[in-house]
């Protein structure tokens, strides 16, 4: 086990951060182990005054305060406090030399760059590429999955649906640099600008956590994005909702999903479609049904009344004498058939019964009630004469006898 509590809690948090970003790389199973005299750019045989005066300079540099709190700032602040705790101390020195030993014992002998690391991080050298991000395997962006309820008329005749998708992409200020002026950050003293260090006894490549494998360290970063490179992102998105469509729908926008970084293709938008019940209308094949509540008096002398239809409140004549079970079809007001037709509105008529009248309201009615012959009620007519045909015994003389039945 290397190190001690403090380096082993920069470990920690540089893995969260690495899996934060949303980074695809197979670098992320790689942890940092940061090599505090490379950190601090002084030679493994400094002194203690060396030691002392690469922490003041680093530590004025990038300081957090001087970076608006800067994540890279604050990071590579934490790596540089730390490794001057480390090597300032010298029992700590000295058990820290023991385990550098023991990972990579070539460190041990000087390296002569190290005297010219601070050089490096005060020039602020060239414009910086930054190395490409889209890492074999990464081909697409991932898809974004919503969920989203359509009303009922927009689901049976089509149209455009506005969703709205928060996301996580490339960052449209910087272009997912991190930062507008690239050229203006210092170079990593601690790889050189090459974003990996090697790293134990057989040199393996590892990416330099100091400045996060950019190669260069962010002090000037993108304010949209905070220098991730990535920017959360929230979109109103017209998606077309084809005729017919029915609540489990899945519908698909190329192209809008998540883009990790440029050249990268972005996700799809998946729009799993939910279809809002009508309050009044519902479906039946390609018939839209709606239930017409009418009064007494609407019911006898008719007139006009409002329907819903897709198109919205229409209005629809009815006929005088609506009694029974009426129903009343409207063509073309249905929903849309594939060959471009359409069904039929289905106006049921249910008479209404007025309630909590006063016995004096009832009277009036027992009145004119009497003056009305049984024979105008249609339904109580028909029903009363089905009810008497019932009624009327069958006599034994009407009924066949039983061998006559059974011979040819
Ligand atoms: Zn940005
Ligand atoms: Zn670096």
């Amino acid at each position: 086990m290397l190190g001690n509590a403090s380096e082993s809690s920069i470990h920690s948090s540089h893995a969260v951060s690495e899996i934060q970003l949303g980074s695809i790389s197979k670098r992320t199973m790689d942890v940092y182990v940061p090599d505090h005299y490379r950190v601090l750019g002084v030679a493994v045989a400094a002194d203690g005054a060396a030691i002392k005066d690469a922490y003041r300079k680093l530590s004025r540099v990038y300081h957090p305060d001087r970076h608006g709190g800067s994540s890279r700032a604050t990071s590579c602040f934490q790596y540089i406090s730390s490794a001057n705790t480390e090597l300032s101390d010298p029992v700590k020195r000295l058990n820290y030399d023991r385990t550098l030993l023991l990972r990579d014992p070539l460190r041990m002998v000087d390296d002569p760059r190290a005297d010219r690391a601070l050089d490096v991080l005060d020039l602020v050298v060239k414009r910086l590429k930054r190395r490409p991000d889209a890492l074999p395997g990464a081909v697409r962006g991932r898809d974004l999955r919503v969920r989203h309820t359509v009303d009922f008329a927009l689901a049976a005749v089509g149209g455009v649906a506005l969703v709205r998708v928060n996301y996580d992409s490339v960052c449209g200020t910087c272009l997912g640099q991190g930062s507008t002026q690239p050229e203006r950050n210092p170079v990593c003293h601690v790889c050189q600008g090459r974003g990996s260090v090697k790293h134990g006894l057989r040199r393996q490549p590892q990416e330099c956590g100091f400045c996060g494998g950019r190669g260069a360290v962010l002090l000037i970063y993108c304010q949209t994005c905070t220098g991730r490179g990535i920017a959360a992102i929230s979109r109103v998105i017209g998606v077309q909702v084809p005729a017919r469509t029915q609540s489990g729908a899945v519908l698909r926008a190329r192209g809008v999903g998540e883009q990790p970084t440029l050249g990268v293709q972005p996700g799809d938008l998946v729009v799993e479609i939910a279809v809002a019940p009508h309050p009044v209308l519902t479906a039946e094949g390609h018939d839209l049904v709606v239930r017409l509540p009418i009064t007494w008096l609407q019911a006898l002398t008719g007139g006009s009344v409002q329907v819903p239809t897709l198109e919205g409140l229409e209005r629809l004549t009815l006929p005088a004498e609506l009694a029974g079970h009426r129903e009343i079809r409207v063509a073309n007001r249905g929903l849309p058939m594939a060959d471009g037709k359409r069904g039929a509105l289905r106006v049921v008529v249910v008479v209404d019964c007025p309630l909590q009248l006063s016995r004096g309201q009832i009277a009036t009615i027992e009145d004119w009630q009497a003056t009305v012959a049984k024979a105008s009620w249609p339904l109580v007519a028909e029903y009363e004469a089905n009810l008497l045909a019932l009624s009327e015994p069958v006599l034994p003389s009407e009924l066949a006898p039983v061998d006559a039945m059974r011979s040819p």
